[in-house]
């Protein structure tokens, strides 16, 4: 029954974007034909210079909030989220990832193979059932883009939701007026080039989802800046009762404070300063996948402590995978 749900998933991954980029696009529509025309009639009749400049300012910034959104939601989809086969070491963009598997192999501390499709699995992979293979650092599989999230792209996952969350608050903060008028049916005046019902329908999406991808957004900032994906969340929740319950303390190995977890995640540093986050552009994770730094406070645990810890996120390694709907 499980594999015919994960087959179903698998096989309406195209539906999903087709209907995911159609309502983005509705909107974008709702608001070039209704909303900037309802805020800037008066600036273009007025004809004053601050008009104008505000009219070109507002077309820009939406412009570049618009291209952002398709630019990550793209990157989500097309970027390999990472994975143990030939194919997926050789589009690393880690020279060393030419030599993944082989390395791996040679050097984990604690070697692991995944019981599904009998490749190494470095530690924080994890066996994604809908796509059938193992993904470096796996968050969950999301049918939205049609792949999983993980290594490769968690990071334009993240940004997309971000520039979507943002760009949904915009809407109807300026979309609310002329959302109340083409609710007033009896005012049959409507001079816009796009239908009443559609504005009704793209302003009350743009609320539900600006609700919803918000939570989830928020959610997934928690665990950046935790440094743990949704799987180790879980894991990691119990682990931090056992560990009160016996008087130890708890170490989340990856952890290295809010700012140098936020830092690692958008790959922050000399090569990719702070704004490139506000610039769409390609923008590979920090590392390749298969082996994580380890903060100070673990190398600081007793050594049985230290290899509990591990074997503790391997066993989480072999839970159900995560999948979002
Ligand atoms: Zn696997
Ligand atoms: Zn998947």
């Amino acid at each position: 029954m499980a594999q015919v749900v994960d087959r179903a998933i698998f096989s309406a991954g195209p539906v999903f974007i087709i209907i995911a980029v159609g309502l983005v696009d509705m909107c974008v529509l709702a608001y070039y034909l209704i909303v900037f025309p309802y805020n800037h009639h008066l600036s273009l009749q007025e004809s004053t210079f601050l008009g104008k400049l505000s009219m070109v300012f507002t077309i820009l910034f939406t412009l570049y909030m618009v291209y952002c959104i398709h630019f990550h939601y793209y990157m989500s989809i097309r970027t390999r989220p990472g994975g143990m086969t030939n194919l997926d070491i050789e589009a690393g963009e880690d020279e060393s990832t030419n030599h993944g598997l082989l390395e791996y192999e040679e050097s984990a501390q604690y070697p692991k193979t995944c019981k599904k499709c009998h490749l190494p699995k470095p530690e924080r992979a994890h066996h994604c059932s809908v796509c059938n293979a193992c993904v470096l650092r796996f968050d969950h599989h999301c049918p939205w883009i049609h792949n999983c999230v993980g290594h490769y792209n968690h990071r334009y996952f993240v940004l997309f939701m971000t520039y979507m969350v943002l760009s949904a608050i915009y809407f109807v903060v300026f979309g609310w007026r002329p959302f109340i008028i083409c609710l007033d049916i009896l005012n049959p005046e409507w001079p816009y080039y796009f239908p009443r019902p559609l504005m009704a329908f793209a302003y009350i999406l743009s609320i539900c989802m600006g609700l919803a991808l918000g939570a989830l957004c928020a959610w997934h900032y928690y665990l950046v800046l935790t440094a743990q994906t949704t799987v180790e969340f879980y894991n990691n929740y119990y682990e931090k009762g056992v560990a009160k319950s016996q008087g130890e303390v708890f170490v989340n190995m990856y952890d290295f404070g809010y700012v140098e977890n936020i830092r690692r995640f958008f790959n922050i540093g000399d090569k990719y300063p702070w704004y490139t986050v506000f610039y769409p552009i390609p923008v590979p994770p920090r590392g390749n996948g298969r082996y994580f730094d380890r903060c100070q406070e673990f190398y600081m645990l007793p050594a049985a402590q230290q290899e509990d810890t591990i074997l503790a996120n391997q066993a989480v390694q072999d839970l159900e995978d995560i999948k979002d709907l």
